[in-house]
């Protein structure tokens, strides 16, 4: 099996969705695609709640993020009917968060986990347009959100990290029986929950992290993390002009430059997949 992770930098526009939906179809055999939300959403999503926002804002803000993702799923999608079927999911989503922003100006109070909810809305928009577009080429694709399917972390609200006994035993309850049926799963990355199912964010670019942590709970053979560049350089070339592509590295040396700002992963990815072996492969999309 094998988990096929794409970050924003591969999700931005309607051309990327069909690139990334063609490389799914092909793929032949068992998988699991794990998506960040579309390029830019998160920071959208970050800059608005920072601020003090009118409730003008938020009709302004909602009326966007429906734009921006039915535009994709409109230029993707090429059936009527899932169109009209995401179109729903998406509004109804919206609905939630419109709801939550409210309640954020009103109460003039964002806690940790208000803030982490509402940063979630990216990821559980985009797995609702790629669902669509997947079906709407004949595949049985089915869009999961990480707290609903019980990626369960420490509730470290912000930087969570999971508990990666807890996924597995749910995983393979809740995702492994649909992979046996010949679906396609799509899961949110970014988030989990706690153990009382509030919703928790792994930090930023965490979607890298939710793939491995999905990969050590489905036992799967491979992951690969789809992005717009060709993998880890030695160094960062735009302080060292002799910087160049390294072939392979172990998991440490990739946790020690991911650690250490190297932003091609988040910090903790290789921290699941190094206790089953189970390798990482970065992939260049527009290559
Ligand atoms: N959307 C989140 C972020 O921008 C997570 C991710 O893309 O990996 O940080
Ligand atoms: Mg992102």
């Amino acid at each position: 099996m094998k988990i096929m992770k794409f970050g924003g930098s591969c999700l931005k526009n309607v051309n990327d969705f069909s690139t990334v939906a063609d490389i799914i179809c092909e793929e032949i055999g068992e998988k699991v695609v794990v998506l960040s939300g579309i390029n830019g959403i998160t920071d959208k999503l970050i800059s608005f709640i920072r601020k003090k926002y009118k409730e003008e804002d938020i009709e302004k803000l909602i009326s966007e993020l429906k734009h921006i993702h039915l535009q994709i799923v409109k230029g993707a999608a090429y059936h009527k009917e899932f169109y009209k079927m995401a179109k729903e999911k998406i509004e109804e989503k919206l609905k939630v968060l419109e709801r939550l922003l409210y309640g954020v100006h009103y109460v003039g109070e964002l806690t940790d986990k208000t803030r982490d909810l509402i940063l979630s809305y990216g990821e559980r928009l985009s797995v609702i347009v790629m669902e669509s577009i997947l079906n709407s080429r004949g595949f049985a694709a089915k869009a999961f959100e990480g707290d609903e399917i019980g990626i369960i972390t420490d509730g470290n609200f912000g930087n969570a990290t999971a508990d990666l006994s807890l996924v597995e035993r749910n995983l393979k309850k809740r995702i492994l029986p649909f992979i046996e049926r010949g679906f396609i799963p799509v899961i949110t990355g970014f988030f989990g929950c706690d153990d009382e199912g509030r919703t928790t964010i792994f930090g930023r670019n965490g979607s890298d992290y939710s793939a491995s942590v999905i990969a050590y709970a489905l036992d799967a053979d491979v992951v690969e993390i789809w992005k717009d560049v060709d993998g880890f350089m030695s160094a960062d070339p735009k302080f060292v002009k002799e910087a160049y592509l390294l072939d392979s590295l172990s998991y440490d040396e990739a946790a020690e430059l991911a650690y250490f700002g190297a932003r091609i992963l988040h910090p903790r990815t290789v921290e699941p997949l190094k206790l089953k072996k189970i390798p990482l492969k970065i992939r260049n999309l527009y290559r």
